[in-house]
């Protein structure tokens, strides 16, 4: 049994009086390449990190689920399994709720029961503490019923309570990997029919730092919204479905037809599809050099074409790119904000953490957090 895990269990026993059966584990993300492409039908290239939201239950008597986090010591919350569950207060719970509406939809017969969750997964940082909530949400409350469910089945599950009962868009990408990753492996997802492949990231000598901003810019210009929109009308301009079935040249062709922002947004969701092919291909022959100039391709597309990035995590990229031992650099996630990824060699990455990390805090006033993680396991129901 891990620390944590023996951690959860004390806890819980404090806080229900009786022991846990059982406890699960579900982890965050990040990306690796194929960045604001998943809502144009493209390609995603994740791996789960080495930190997860662990659940600890139990069924117990009654008709109520009981829901606790360590992270929430404030904020317990329940419901009850005999009416229709609705989201409400507090609104961290209506993560699990929202799964637990989406089980029922599913046919499985819930049963009263207690959960608490801890997570060491950052809250809010762009690392998908989200999903890995949802999922060991999910897998807490399939464990007590006894039942099982097709991983992608439940990862749209836990995308529609995010969906429905948090209120956030969010494309496929983060429940899917929490549920299907493996260690040593990245998901290349295929976004437009969920089909998707494990991509061996296996050598001993790589690392993939971490490095989160600690800030959230507010979103210019109606953020992720003006930007779906802006793709969306330029597929329709160019007469395609989406722009994953559009290409650069019919992109560059199109400049009298598209507005400036319509061809720059299409500029780099077509380009991004196509680098994150490239980066898998460069992953599957060990060509890391490779893999790491399109990380860096893709974060000047992002910062140039997509207007994501910010001053904080163009300071991390451009100085990773001078340090020796590193691969490769970009944002990850939605941006303005949230976390930059560094494909490093594993005996460099202290010296390359600490680099970033005194420029970044001369820069801003602040530092920035570095933790270093390799591709890790997906969730597991019995930990
Ligand atoms: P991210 O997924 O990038 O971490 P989100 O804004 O999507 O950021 O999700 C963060 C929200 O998820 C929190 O505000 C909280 O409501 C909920 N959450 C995540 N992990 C936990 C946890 N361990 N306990 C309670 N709530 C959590
Ligand atoms: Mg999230």
């Amino acid at each position: 049994m891990t620390d944590r895990t023996a951690a959860i269990r004390k806890r819980f026993g404090e806080l229900y009086r009786r022991e846990a059966s059982g406890v699960v584990s579900a982890p965050g993300r990040v990306n690796l390449i194929g960045e604001h492409t998943d809502y144009n039908d493209g390609f995603v290239l994740p791996i789960a990190i080495d930190r997860c939201t662990l659940a600890a239950f139990a069924p117990a008597d009654g008709r109520r689920v009981n829901l606790a986090s360590v992270q929430q010591e404030d904020a317990p919350a329940s419901f009850d399994l005999d009416v229709d569950i609705e989201k409400g207060s507090p609104k961290w719970a209506n993560y699990p709720k929202g799964v637990a509406a989406g089980l029922v939809a599913a046919g499985v017969e819930l049963v009263p029961m207690d959960i608490l969750f801890d997570s060491d997964v950052p809250i809010g940082g762009g690392l998908s503490s989200s999903a890995s909530l949802e999922v060991s949400a999910a897998l807490a409350m399939l464990g007590a019923a006894g039942r099982e469910i097709d991983d992608y089945q439940l990862a749209l599950i836990c995308q529609k309570a995010e969906h429905e009962f948090a209120g956030t868009p969010c494309g496929i990408m983060d429940q899917a990997i929490s549920i299907m990753a493996r260690p040593e492996r990245a998901l290349l997802l295929d976004c437009r029919d969920g089909s998707s492949r494990q991509i061996p990231l296996d050598n001993p000598d790589l690392l993939v730092l971490v490095a989160d901003t600690k800030v959230k810019h507010d979103l210019t210009d109606g953020g992720y919204a003006a930007r779906r929109d802006q793709c969306y009308s330029a597929a329709a301009k160019l007469g395609v479905k989406m722009l994953r079935d559009a290409d650069a040249d019919m992109v560059s062709a199109a400049g009298d037809i598209l507005t400036d922002k319509e061809l720059t947004r299409a500029r780099h969701v077509v380009s991004e599809i196509d680098r994150t092919l490239k980066a898998v291909s460069a992953m599957e022959s060990g060509d890391y050099a490779t893999f790491g100039e399109l990380m860096y391709a893709s974060h000047a597309s992002l910062r140039d074409d997509y207007e994501v990035s910010c001053e904080e995590l163009d300071e991390i990229v451009q100085r990773a790119s001078q340090l020796d031992g590193v691969y490769g650099a970009r944002m990850t996630g939605g941006g303005f904000g949230g976390c930059a990824i560094i494909l490093a060699s594993a005996d460099r990455a202290d010296d390359i953490a600490r680099a970033i990390t005194d420029s970044y805090t001369a820069r801003f006033g602040h530092p920035c957090v570095i933790f270093a993680t390799r591709a890790a396991t997906g969730a597991v129901s019995n930990v």
